[in-house]
């Protein structure tokens, strides 16, 4: 193996990925030690491009950027695979029930004419031995028939089971596709569609419809003082707070790095508003914790922004709405939640 020309290669390759994520000061995770391989063996040009850009500009890459570069450059690139795989073998057991059809086909076409010749053959005159040969070959094709069926039953039955499997297992990775790993929320794209599609039924039945935008704050100095990782525990109990609140219809995503946005159907700006500070309140509410060493961390407050569906809005003004009042949230010394209308009441006012 030592002699082995890729023996060299490799073990070059990992011994820099492991040089990188020491100097860098990142975990020696999976993800990290496949970004830094692949970086390495240099087949991802657009993956080398993206991290040669963030090294000029910022000399380093921290964790979360890591994850980010991971979840675009891997994790997207995994699940392409994976639905194309799920489809080639979709495509295979089609084929097979098709090439099962023709074959029925087929032999009922034989069927079929061992009948007319047998008809055929019955005429007037016809004497017994020569009937009970046409029998005996009736009773034979149909045996055959039948046997086939029951070939063809049991394949199908098959196919069947597999069909279903391939179906839940291109579900799986469909689901996968529109979840956020870190916190298990719906994503953007999620999002991105799940906001059209709920627009165009407001807009259509006439019913209220809120966004909340939602904003952690001062997270880089939590993330400057606590390290990455604790920062993704903030996260993840911040996306908790929201699930917990959220039901039927809502959509909670994770809109952004340490934004997250609400889409609350059937809902109105003053109850949007009730369902924002409930969350706040949530968040604030919680003391952290380091699990590993028990030290207590204090607690986090997040700004929220909400705004309401009006005719004419697409997905940009409406979000935009919520963003500027989220913008009014920080600006207003954060930790509360302000709504389109206070919003508009300050502009007139001032
Ligand atoms: P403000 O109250 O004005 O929102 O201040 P801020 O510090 O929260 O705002 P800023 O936009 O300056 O910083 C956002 C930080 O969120 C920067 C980045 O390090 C952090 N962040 C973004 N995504 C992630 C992530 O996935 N994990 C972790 N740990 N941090 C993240
Ligand atoms: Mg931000
Ligand atoms: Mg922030």
């Amino acid at each position: 193996m030592k002699n082995d020309p890729d023996f060299e290669r490799t073990t070059g390759l990992a011994d820099s990925a492991l040089e990188r994520i020491k100097a860098l000061g990142v975990c020696a995770s999976p993800h990290n030690f496949e970004i830094w391989y692949t970086y390495g063996s240099g087949q991802n040009a657009a993956l080398n491009t993206a991290i040669n850009n963030m090294l000029n500009q910022q000399g380093t890459l921290t964790q979360t950027q890591h994850e980010e570069i991971y979840l675009k450059y891997f994790s997207a690139a995994e699940i392409g695979e994976r639905i194309d795989k799920v489809g080639t073998q979709m495509a295979g057991e089609i084929e097979q029930v098709m090439a099962m059809i023709s074959a029925a086909i087929g032999s009922a076409d034989d069927y079929s004419r061992s009948l007319a010749g047998a008809s055929a053959g019955m005429t007037q005159d016809a004497d017994r031995e020569h009937v009970r040969i046409i029998v005996e070959s009736l009773i034979l094709a149909t045996r055959e028939v039948e046997n086939k069926n029951h070939e063809m039953q049991q394949r199908l039955t098959d196919s069947r089971q597999e069909i279903r499997q391939l179906q839940e297992n291109l579900e799986v990775v469909r689901t996968e596709s529109l979840t956020d790993p870190l916190t298990t929320l719906a994503n953007r794209k999620f999002f991105d569609n799940a906001i059209e599609r709920l627009m165009r039924e407001a807009s259509a039945t006439h019913e209220p419809l809120a966004v909340i935008l939602t904003d952690i704050d001062h997270f880089k100095k939590f993330n400057d003082t606590y390290g990455h990782l604790t920062g993704d525990q903030v996260l993840r109990l911040v996306a908790q707070s929201m699930k917990h609140n959220v039901k039927g219809q809502d959509v909670a995503a994770r809109y952004g790095g340490e934004e997250f946005a609400v889409v609350l159907p059937k809902t109105t700006l003053a109850s949007a508003v009730t369902f924002a500070d409930h969350i706040r309140r949530a968040v604030q509410s919680k003391e952290l914790m380091r699990r590993s060493t028990g030290e207590t961390l204090g607690r986090v407050t997040i700004s929220l922004g909400v705004s309401t569906w009006r005719p004419g809005d697409d997905v940009g003004s409406l979000i935009g709405r919520a963003d500027s009042c989220l913008y009014a949230a920080k600006a207003a010394g954060r930790n509360c939640v302000i709504a389109e209308t206070a919003l508009e009441t300050r502009s007139k006012v001032a």
